[in-house]
């Protein structure tokens, strides 16, 4: 039985008398590392650090936090399996996910020091003066410490050196974890991967702390501590948008770039159904349970327009979730939530649950559900449109095409927006298609909307309730600027001008 201390700069520190647990969820049992949270004073000394940090890393070449970067990924995959257990037992999630979801980190990690070896990523306007016009030049610099909340169902990807530490550590800016109190352990082995990394490469002492905590104050005093710059967070809606409130309530209000779940609608063309409904739903079926369902890009609404390729692609989906097993879920509390939101919406006096539950899910375990409402109905019902985060999917139908495209009109902001048809009748369902654009970051043709590739073109964001700002991205190149600001310098004389933008 050991104890895991908080990460401050390069010490470890537990000044504190508050700890707390992590849980097993397959065992349905505490795990016996103790935890010890952070103190104020510890909090208040790791921003300290952060912000004497800031002031030799954001002037670093990005080849060193490239090296930086690398290093890191390096220190994760030499941990072997040590990490992956940790993981294995924290989330309850399958050991193929906890390889995949470090192969997807380490991934993300040299993705990010690839983009930075150069400053091209960082130069917005660079040009010699024209006749009688300013000579202008604009470069991205970047902001402050950065606070990154790690998320609950990525203890990896999402977390402790997930994309926002990675793409906040690449700009240029010092981060401060507030780590996950469900995967605290695992978070602790990748708060000492990174520490090692930064001392291997000569980085300022509080270029990275991981604070620990199992409640809300740690990361409020964060959000309010005039020496953080800007806020990365995913997670609850309820959460998100309190920080989100927090941080526009300081007398310096900062950027909190929070991702709060979507229920990314799936639309269904008739065709598409009657040429292959099977498919279809297997292919749902399996995203929907992926994970347990706890994927922010899980579909949780399907649309479709009512007739008998409908009928019988209900069958078919409920037919193939009745086919999967009992699954577990990342923790007692998640699963108590889940129970509660579906409890919510099938308590809608609209909506009728589709799959009879014979067997009671036993411990964390959960099985899948669909249910099914009316179109008008999901129309004039916000609340229907609530993420049950977790394997649930309500089927809209809908009476006609014009009858599904409200339906898209009345959609909330979304991460996803998915469109089966057939390639001879897009011409058709250019409505649905723009009215589609016009709620999501993404738009799907004839694929579900989980897996979310970590490269430039992607985005994952979304207007309003999905993230805080739809114009920044939380996966992929681009998530970098989410922590930069552009200067630019008129007429500023050559030995002046920071490297990037001299002649
Ligand atoms: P959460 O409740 O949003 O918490 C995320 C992090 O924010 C935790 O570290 C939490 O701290 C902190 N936090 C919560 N409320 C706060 C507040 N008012 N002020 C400051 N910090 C606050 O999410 P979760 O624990 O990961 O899971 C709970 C539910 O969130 C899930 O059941 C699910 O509905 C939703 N969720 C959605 C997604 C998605 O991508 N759609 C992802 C994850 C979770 P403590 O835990 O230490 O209190």
């Amino acid at each position: 039985m050991g104890t895991t201390k908080n990460t401050i700069g390069f010490q470890h520190k537990a000044s504190g008398s508050n700890t707390f647990q992590t849980y097993d969820p397959v065992a349905d049992q505490k795990l016996p590392e103790t935890f010890y949270e952070a103190t104020a004073q510890e909090v208040d000394e790791a921003v300290h650090l952060a912000s004497q940090a800031f002031q030799t890393y954001s002037q670093s070449s990005g080849r060193s936090r490239a090296a930086f970067l690398r290093a890191i990924a390096q220190e994760m995959l030499e941990m072997g399996d040590g990490l992956l257990d940790q993981y294995v037992k924290e989330s309850g999630l399958p050991r193929g996910r906890a390889e995949g979801e470090r192969g997807r980190t380490v991934n993300q990690l040299r993705l990010f020091a690839d983009l930075v070896e150069t400053d091209d990523w960082r130069i917005s306007h660079k040009e010699s003066k024209k006749e009688g016009a300013p000579d202008l030049r604009k470069l991205q610099l970047p902001m402050g410490p950065v606070a990154v909340f790690g998320a609950s169902n990525f203890p990896l990807a999402f977390s402790t050196a997930g994309g926002d530490t990675a793409s906040a550590l690449a700009a240029g800016c010092p981060v401060l974890v507030k780590s996950h109190p469900m995967h605290a352990g695992t978070g602790a082995l990748v708060a000492q991967a990174i520490t090692r990394a930064a001392q291997q490469t000569a980085m300022p002492e509080g270029v990275f702390s991981n604070l620990l905590s199992s409640g809300i104050e740690v990361g409020q005093q964060l959000v309010k501590h005039p020496g953080v710059k800007a806020i990365g967070f995913t997670g609850s809606h309820k959460a998100g948008r309190a920080l989100y409130d927090l941080a526009a309530g300081r007398r310096e209000p900062i950027p909190v770039f929070a991702e709060m779940g979507s229920v990314n609608p799936v639309l269904l063309s008739p065709r598409s159904l009657g040429a292959r409904a099977q498919e279809i739903a297997e292919a749902l079926a399996g995203s929907v349970t992926l994970g347990a369902g706890q994927f922010c890009t899980n579909p949780g609404i399907i649309m479709g327009i009512v007739g008998k390729e409908w009928d019988q692609f209900l069958t078919q989906l409920q037919t193939a979730l009745q086919q999967k097993e009992a699954q577990c879920m990342l923790h007692p509390n998640i699963k108590k939530q889940f129970v509660k939101e579906e409890e919510k919406m099938l308590g809608q006096s609209t909506v009728r649950a589709q799959i009879e539950r014979s067997i009671k899910s036993e411990g964390n375990t959960i099985l899948p559900q669909l249910a099914v409402v009316q179109g008008s109905e999901f129309i004039s019902n916000p609340a229907l449109q609530e993420e049950v985060f977790g394997p649930f999917t309500l089927a809209v139908a809908c009476q006609n095409e014009e009858e599904l495209l409200i339906a898209i009109e009345h959609l909330q902001g979304q991460l996803t927006g998915s469109l089966y048809a057939e390639s001879d009748e897009l011409g058709a369902l250019k409505s649905w298609s723009l009215a589609l654009q016009k709620r999501v970051g993404r738009m799907i043709f004839n694929e579900v909307p989980t897996g979310v590739d970590v490269s430039a073109g992607m985005h994952h964001g979304g207007p309003y309730p999905a993230s805080t700002d739809a114009r920044f991205t939380a996966v992929g190149t681009h998530a970098i600027y989410r922590w930069v600001r552009p200067v630019c310098f008129q007429n500023y004389p050559e030995e002046l001008l920071p490297e990037p933008l001299k002649a």
